[in-house]
């Protein structure tokens, strides 16, 4: 269901269900909330927020692009190597909970279901193989509040099935790609925001 409020007296859309894919956390404030729809300050419990990212900076609530997940391109990490115990958790997770990729065949027609595990080699049909296998596929979709803390939520890029919430504690053993870090440092930022303002 989509999701509205107002902002400078305009009506705009903010998300979908508990997904505000056009609002960015530290904006929960500058909408006004439409009775019958989401409050993102009375409900910050129960919703995610688009993943804030540097280059969105400047774009106000309801203005963003839509890229899919919980709106924002994903933020694109990896676990660094020292932590084999947290590494091998989200292993486990991944198997436990894999996605979906379609593979097409134009000139048959034939359409392949395989499950992907988010950088993992798990279980498929007897006939699918790896080649040119890719670990990394991890990104961060969005932010919410969860449990007493800021968590982010962990998709995969690939499948862009939304799988876990790492805390705060949970990415100070993962690290961004190239590209990311200054997104990475700006989830980083609204994260530790929330858990001032809200725990
Ligand atoms: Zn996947």
């Amino acid at each position: 269901m989509g999701e509205y409020a107002k902002f400078n007296g305009e009506e705009i859309k903010i998300g979908t269900c508990n997904m505000m894919y056009y609002l960015r956390y530290d904006q929960k404030n500058l909408v006004e909330p439409i009775p019958g729809n989401i409050d993102p300050v009375k409900d910050i419990r129960s919703i995610w927020f688009r993943a804030p990212r540097a280059d969105e900076e400047n774009i106000m609530p309801g203005e963003f692009e839509y890229y899919g997940f919980c709106g924002s391109k994903p933020i694109r990490i990896y676990i660094k190597e020292h932590y084999k115990n947290f590494a091998e958790e989200t292993k486990e997770l991944c198997l436990k909970n894999p996605g979906l990729v379609q593979l097409s065949h134009k000139e048959t027609g034939i359409l392949i279901n395989a499950n992907c595990y988010h950088g993992h080699k798990g279980e498929n049909a007897e006939n699918v193989h790896y080649n040119g296998f890719n670990p990394n596929t991890l990104g961060i979709v969005g932010i919410g509040f969860r449990d007493g803390e800021a968590n982010a939520l962990i998709g995969c890029v690939a499948c862009r099935e939304i799988f876990a919430r790492f805390t705060l504690n949970d990415l100070e053993k993962v690290a961004p790609f190239g590209d990311d870090v200054i997104n990475f440092d700006y989830v980083i930022h609204q994260m530790l925001q929330m858990e001032r303002e809200i725990a």
